[in-house]
């Protein structure tokens, strides 16, 4: 047994352990363990520094999740898009594969809870289904291998997934998201990198939501996994107590660097059940784009986005930084709120919104005023406004 795995077998893994350990009443602490299966890793564990930190909200369970009735099981509408039961395939050119239904640590946000954790919902029948789908699908040329967490499968089954990929000329890169990094870096070996850099291009998207995350045993996983050539993103979720706040997110970001992880996404927290009290005000994601772009290398910066409910797909969000246009002048503001104009290329088929026209009315006349500029990145200038200092 490997020592990640011998780890693993000393998880907190039952209501039992709730109760002795975090004085939770057995009632509830039963409840929360049937409504999604309860696992912390001692490594993960020892990242704690006190009750209802960033790292404790996102392990141990909260009774406050058992009330949150309503909100659906499914809010990506991952199953509508679902030909067979491992594949997901929304995008034109490219299927979520999962391949197992266990994870490390059962992150108590996970927007997979429908799955995740049983493992009658994905089985090695549904994993050679999935192969055989791909074949049968030449548009699929990009493979993301998800699960569950697929690093919990061993080296050997791992590789036979691979291997069943690359057999298929029309993938042509395969990612892999895993939390293990972050969670369980003792999983990340050099045996297992060995392996996997025979399956290039492989890319790895991992998922660290803290900069209390970034801890020496993270670091040494990354740069195996780095200097076995295979480029690491992360994606992180926005969530309320852990991490609704651009110093902290700032610094995640600058640690990920530094680990030679390349921030890739912040995601709005999904509507999924037993998850409404991780949710923020889109305003504060804005924010925190707001923070970094400017204040740290571009190479800091991921992509906000709303994975939209119902399966639309993720949808990007900026601040606004398009203020408006004066014939064919655009306004910009930059990252310290001054106010610049580029001269675009004349283009007869843009004409100007009114609310634009209303600013430049203003800015001719020369008066200091505050204007109201449309937030577009919701789409809805009705909901939101950035209100601008506008000087002569
Ligand atoms: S590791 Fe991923 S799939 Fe597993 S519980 Fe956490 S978020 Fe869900």
């Amino acid at each position: 047994m490997e020592l990640w795995q011998e780890m693993l077998r000393q998880s907190i893994d039952s209501g039992k352990d709730l109760v002795e350990r975090f004085g939770f009443d057995t009632e509830t602490a039963e409840k929360l363990n049937k409504f999604f299966h309860i696992r912390v890793n001692p490594y993960y564990m020892s990242l704690i520094r006190y009750p209802g930190d960033p790292i404790w909200r996102q392990c141990i369970p909260d009774a406050i999740e058992l009330q949150d009735e309503h909100a659906s099981e499914d809010p990506l509408n991952e199953e509508g898009d679902s030909p067979v039961k491992s594949i997901t395939h929304r995008y034109p050119d490219r299927v979520l594969f999962l391949i197992t239904s266990q994870c490390s640590m059962y992150c108590r946000f996970c927007t997979r809870k429908r799955k995740v954790s049983d493992s009658t919902k994905i089985n090695s029948k549904y994993i050679q289904d999935g192969l055989a789908y791909i074949a049968a699908h030449p548009e699929v040329r990009d493979v993301i291998i998800s699960g569950g967490d697929p690093l919990m499968v061993t080296d050997y089954a791992l590789e036979r997934v691979l291997a069943g990929l690359r057999e298929i000329p029309h993938v042509e890169i395969i990612r892999i998201g895993t939390k293990m990094p972050c969670v369980l870096p003792q999983r990340i070996t050099p045996k297992l990198c060995k392996m996997l850099k025979k399956y290039h291009p492989l890319y790895i998207n991992t998922h660290f939501n803290h900069p209390w995350e970034c801890t020496p045993e993270a670091t040494r996983a990354c740069s195996l996994l780095a200097d076995a050539g295979i480029p690491l993103g992360n994606q992180a979720v926005l969530m309320k107590g852990v991490n609704d706040d651009p110093d902290i997110m700032l610094e995640l970001h600058r640690k990920l660097l530094q680990m030679r992880v390349k921030p890739y996404y912040i995601y709005q927290a999904d509507l999924t059940k037993g998850t409404n009290h991780f949710r923020t005000p889109v305003r504060v994601g804005l924010e925190i784009m707001d923070k970094l772009r400017g204040h740290t290398s571009g190479l800091a910066i991921p992509y906000y986005v709303i994975d939209a409910p119902g399966g639309g797909g993720k949808i990007p969000l900026l601040p606004q930084y398009v203020l408006g246009r004066n014939g064919k002048d655009i306004i910009l503001r930059n990252f310290k709120y001054e106010i610049y104009t580029y001269p675009d290329v004349e283009d007869p088929t843009i004409e100007q919104h009114p609310v634009e026209q209303k600013y430049l009315r203003k800015r001719q006349n020369g008066r200091r005023k505050q204007v109201a500029i449309p937030d577009g990145a919701d789409g809805n200038p009705e909901n939101a406004e950035v209100l601008m200092r506008i000087e002569k």
